[in-house]
């Protein structure tokens, strides 16, 4: 699958439901409304039509949400398109996850196949926890990340950074990740969805000034690692981990962009900022066979456009794209 801009499309990410047992402040409203169960794909439809995109090239695919892990029964996912790895077709299979059910499950991750987590923490403090996630324990996720380390999973630790809230914390983070064997990647607040009475101007710290203040106590060392996605690395020297920082607000990552996302409803969108979307559900029930589905995945992966537009400031006090991000997957 090549895109118009000559992009190769090797990577999928699929929220697999938009539900969640957190209600972080950034991401959702306190009171959200979710989807009806009828109109979700069934599982068996997630894995026929992850199946088909991994016919045409995928080598990638990511479990995302909403909470992946709270989705009932979706072990049997993972181990069926773990099918796809021991055959050689697919180099990877992960997830993001808010490591609230990674105790009970991070042994049958492993068996799956699955290598590699990335896991949402954004302060280690548990009072600070709370009012972040309005939900979460943060004491449940520790537990989840040691159950990861045991049962041999590399953790990649997500923290989004936010004005006022956690800006104080993330230098001793990026020690914290270390200590643990994690990498650690920093996230810019994005401009996706309502989330009830805050603004994003409260809530958003530009990473150009999270990166000053971090190399006040951590040496920074360029790397010309990339994962093809949107976050630039670097190495801290004094714990050999990498750091990453996804800029999406005051940096372009799109020209290098290998990806599509699928929603939990089976629409594809083409770039986590627009509105341009290819709906899948549709063609995958018309028939049994795949072939009108690999026609809409063709035809939509065509119109793949060259980047984004996210803008915050305070003339654009509303979301540039209407869906939260726990419907397109982060
Ligand atoms: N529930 C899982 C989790 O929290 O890891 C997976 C889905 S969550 C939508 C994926 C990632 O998106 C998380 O790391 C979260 O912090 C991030 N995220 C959610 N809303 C965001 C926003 N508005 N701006 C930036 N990052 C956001
Ligand atoms: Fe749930 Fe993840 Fe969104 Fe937090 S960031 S509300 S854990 S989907």
């Amino acid at each position: 699958m090549i895109d118009p801009f000559d992009r190769k499309i090797s990577y999928l990410r699929v929220s697999v439901t938009d539900r969640c047992d957190f209600r972080c402040v950034y991401c959702m409203a306190e009171d959200m409304n979710f989807l009806p169960k009828a109109e979700l794909l069934t599982l068996e439809e997630l894995d026929r039509v992850c199946s088909a995109f991994i016919r045409l090239g995928v080598r990638k695919l990511r479990l995302t949400g909403g909470e992946p892990l709270v989705r009932r029964n979706i072990m049997s996912l993972f181990r069926g398109l773990g099918r796809h790895l021991k055959s050689g077709e697919l180099d990877e299979l992960t997830l993001t996850t808010n490591g609230s059910q990674l105790a009970r499950y991070a042994d049958e991750l492993a068996e799956c196949g699955v290598r590699r987590v990335n896991v949402s923490v954004d302060t280690l403090e548990p009072g600070k926890f709370a009012e972040i996630t309005r939900r979460g324990r943060l004491e449940t996720v520790l537990d989840g990340l040691a159950a990861a380390k045991r049962a041999g999973l590399q953790v990649k630790i997500n923290t989004v950074a936010l004005r006022g809230v956690n800006e104080d914390e993330l230098e001793d983070m990026v020690g914290w990740a270390g200590t643990e064997g994690h990498d650690i990647v920093i996230i810019e607040v994005m401009p996706m969805g309502d989330i009830g009475g805050e603004t994003r101007v409260d809530q958003y710290l530009p990473l150009s000034l999270v990166r000053s203040r971090l190399q006040r106590r951590w040496t920074l060392d360029e790397t010309d690692y990339h994962t093809g996605g949107p976050a630039r690395y670097v190495t801290v020297r004094e714990t050999g981990r990498k750091l990453g920082f996804i800029t999406p607000l005051t940096h372009n990552f799109c020209e290098s962009c290998n990806r599509v996302r699928l929603t939990c409803t089976g629409t594809l969108y083409m770039c986590l900022g627009q509105e341009d979307a290819a709906d899948l559900r549709t063609p995958m029930r018309q028939s049994e066979g795949d072939e009108a589905l690999e026609a809409a995945i063709h035809e939509a992966i065509a119109r793949k456009p060259k980047g984004h537009d996210f803008i915050i400031d305070r003339r654009h006090q509303r979301p540039a794209v209407g869906r939260h991000m726990s419907v397109t997957g982060g």
